[in-house]
Order: C-alpha cells, then sequence, then structure tokens
C-alpha cells in the first residue's frame, strides 16, 4: 500500500514502553531508507541542547508523564514539513493519544500523505519491566541492555568507549507511571486505527532478529 501519488509511506510502530519500538524503529529506517522519527529522541535533543521547549518537556518526561499534545504536534509538524515528501517515514512513540493521532491525520493530509500501516509490538508486563529496567545508552544513541544485549566492557559503549547513561526515566517509579500512562493514554490507539483498518499486530516477546522479521512483514517491505 503506498501514499497517493508518489509520497513515502507513513508507518506508526505502537506499543507500550519498553517494547522495542525504538531498536526496531532505528533498524527498519537503516534498511528501507526512511526517516525513523522518534519524539522522546527529539524531545532529549532538544534537552541537550537547553531549548525552551527541552527545558518545559523535561519536567514531563522526568515524571514519565506526557508532554502535552499541542508542543508534540507542533514539534513534528516542522519536523516532517524539513523532510522530503517521497521519504518514508517511521513514527515512534508518535501519536501516543487519540487527539496526537487525529493531528497526524491532519497535518499528513495537508501534505497529501496519510498513515497506512500501523504495527502495534506486544509483550508481556514482566518483560518490559526487564527491558526498561536493563537498558542503558550511549552519549550517542546506541541503546544495549544488561540482560538481552551486554556491551563488551561493563558499562561502556562498543563503539566509543563512552560511560553508558541509565536514563532518568527508566528507573523503577517513572516506569510503573509510563506504563499506567501508557494504558490510560496511549491504549487507546489501538482501537483507533484497527477501526481504520490500518493495525497490523506484532509478537514483540522474541529475541531482536525474530522481531524485526515479523515487524518488516507486518510493514510489507
Ligand atoms: P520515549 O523515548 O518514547 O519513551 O519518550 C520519553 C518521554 O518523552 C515520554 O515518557 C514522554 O514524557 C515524552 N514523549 C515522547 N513522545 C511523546 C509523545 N508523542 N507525546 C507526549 N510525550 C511524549
Amino acid at each position: 500500500m503506498s501514499g497517493a501519488n508518489d509520497e513515502g509511506r507513513v508507518v506508526v510502530l505502537l506499543g507500550s514502553p519498553g517494547v522495542g519500538k525504538g531498536t526496531q524503529g532505528v533498524r527498519l529506517g537503516r534498511d528501507l531508507d526512511w526517516a525513523h522519527v522518534s519524539t522522546g529522541d527529539l524531545l532529549r535533543a532538544a534537552l541537550k541542547a537547553g531549548t525552551p521547549l527541552g527545558l518545559e518537556a523535561k519536567k514531563y518526561m522526568d515524571a514519565g508523564e506526557l508532554v502535552p499534545d499541542d508542543v508534540i504536534v507542533d514539534l513534528v509538524a516542522e519536523h516532517l514539513a524539513a523532510m522530503p515528501a517521497e521519504r518514508g517515514v517511521i513514527f515512534d512513540g508518535f501519536p501516543r493519544t487519540v487527539p496526537q493521532a487525529e493531528a497526524l491525520d491532519d497535518v499528513l493530509a495537508a501534505a497529501g500523505r496519510r498513515v497506512d500501516r500501523v504495527c502495534l509490538l506486544e509483550a508481556p508486563e514482566e518483560v518490559l519491566v526487564k527491558r526498561i529496567s536493563g537498558r542503558r545508552s550511549s552519549p550517542g544513541g546506541r541503546v544495549y541492555n544488561i540482560h538481552f544485549d551486554p556491551p563488551k566492557r561493563d558499562g561502556l559503549c562498543d563503539d566509543t568507549g563512552e560511560p553508558l547513561i541509565h536514563r532518568a526515566d527508566d528507573h523503577p517509579d517513572t516506569v510503573r507511571t509510563r506504563l499506567a500512562v501508557y494504558h490510560e493514554l496511549t491504549a487507546p490507539l489501538v482501537g483507533f486505527y484497527d477501526a481504520k483498518g490500518l493495525l497490523a499486530r506484532v509478537n514483540g516477546e522474541g529475541g531482536i532478529h525474530e522481531v524485526y522479521a515479523s515487524l518488516r512483514a507486518a510493514v510489507g517491505e
């Protein structure tokens, strides 16, 4: 399924924190040469750069809560406008609420594009908690997991040797809030996209390569 005319496809990765959207999204983007747009990454970059948006977002992120919809929608719209329309896009961590999904439809429609597949990655809650609590990232953005995908040297990035970071919002209390927020505000998107016939369910429980193969099949590329 492609967008109208020659516009690039738009795929949304949906799923709970820790289900592997980031890991899978990066790989999918690289293999298909599509843009991988993670709103979490955009917000962390804004925070690192010390922009007003980043500083505003920090208080929500540290608490495990969602940044307000209008802030996120403006950020994504700006990002999309700067991208060639024929390039495929993978959204990761966006939309996260029904109003964000409706706003995305409007932004895309204005550019003659639309969401054409939503891949729901699913895994049991105990797997999610282990994945999130074991997650460590390099300053350059490479993600490891001390349980499933550890670095060769404890606490250090394989590529750069820099010390790995444990994200503040990956600590247990915040993780519980993030999972609750997912169930309350993001899970309704499953019904939203299913009703449009766009939803594909992907088993996110296996190893990275296995999940990736299922995801590729669901994306249909
Ligand atoms: P992530 O890296 O996707 O887990 O996002 C980290 C944090 O950034 C979330 O817990 C939210 O505070 C914020 N965030 C990321 N994407 C969104 C979004 N689409 N809507 C609201 N807040 C978001």
